[in-house]
């Protein structure tokens, strides 16, 4: 395993590894791994023969108040888990590398940018499509891996790739779980055991509104209704959003009659927490 610092490095390898005529994953992650990341990683064994996995705590996809500086960095630990994995290229820039003194250009998926996470984290979708379109430039990736756990992302990923005409194909990886159904995340670090309990909230949310569901009810309202009760019964988890959305274009639906996007957002403590599932009529 080569671990590069710096754009051009990194750039240089990766071109061998085409000039090789191998195929090359990417998985873009921010660190901290964890057993999410490492089954992305995995699914890009399987497909690619050379994978390439980035660590970057990206600062333009953070706000002013949000917790960047905080943000767990496990860099060894990391390398270590990757090695293990047979990973081939860690990509792993400064801030100063992937954004040089003066930049000023942006890449803006309008609209999707400000739906679901964009709206409560303004220009957060801004940093994640721009530092992603860099990334797909300096390792040129045949394949590139992204968690089901961040949709909103994947949709705004996967149309920026459509409209710029990248030449990538995008795969999306099912949401690692841990054994009591939390999504993982590399922020569940900060929770405390009490907190860790109240964040159960989220996914619990999305199995109430799954059961209407099942039970046939398909007015997006109602379920968003029952998910968004659970909240009320776990005061310590904090309701950001509870959305039944169009899971490409992330617009809002009322009645389900195709694959919908069941997303939540809450905090508990200071820490905002994601989940979401996938709801399919027949
Ligand atoms: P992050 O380091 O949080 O930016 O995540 C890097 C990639 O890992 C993104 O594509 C995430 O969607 C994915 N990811 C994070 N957590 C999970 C999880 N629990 N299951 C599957 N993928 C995940």
């Amino acid at each position: 395993m080569r671990i590069y610092s710096t754009v051009s490095e990194a750039r240089d390898a990766c071109r061998r590894t085409g000039a090789r005529r191998k195929s090359l994953g990417l998985v873009p992650t921010m660190g901290a791994l964890h057993e999410g990341h490492l089954s992305l990683v995995r699914a890009a064994k399987k497909r690619c023969d050379m994978v390439a996995v980035s660590i970057f705590v990206n600062p333009t996809q953070f706000g002013p108040a949000e917790d960047l500086a905080k943000y767990p960095r496990t860099f060894e630990r990391d390398c270590q888990l990757l090695e293990k994995e047979d990973v081939g290229i860690v990509f792993a820039p400064s801030a100063e590398q992937m954004y040089p003194n003066g930049d000023v250009t942006w890449v803006k998926v309008e609209g999707l940018s400000d739906r679901l996470d964009g709206r409560s984290r303004k220009g957060h979708f801004y940093g994640v499509a721009t530092v992603v379109s860099k990334l797909f430039h300096i390792v040129e990736p045949d394949v590139a891996f992204f968690g089901e756990k961040d949709a909103a992302q994947l949709a705004i990923i996967r149309r920026m790739v459509r409209d710029l005409d990248f030449p990538v194909e995008i795969v999306a990886c099912p949401i690692v779980r841990e054994p009591d159904g939390l999504a993982m995340s590399s922020r569940n670090t900060y929770l405390s055991a009490d907190q860790r309990m109240r964040a159960l909230a989220l996914r619990r949310s999305l199995l109430r509104a799954e059961e209407k569901f099942a039970a046939g009810e398909r007015d997006a309202a109602k379920l968003v209704g029952a998910g968004s009760s659970v909240f009320a019964e776990e005061p310590q988890a904090r309701l950001d959003y509870f959305e039944i959305v169009d899971p490409d274009s992330l617009e809002p639906v009322e009645k389900i009659t195709g694959r919908t996007l069941c997303a939540v957002a809450a905090y508990v403590g200071n820490t905002r927490l994601i989940d979401n599932i996938v709801l399919t009529p027949g």
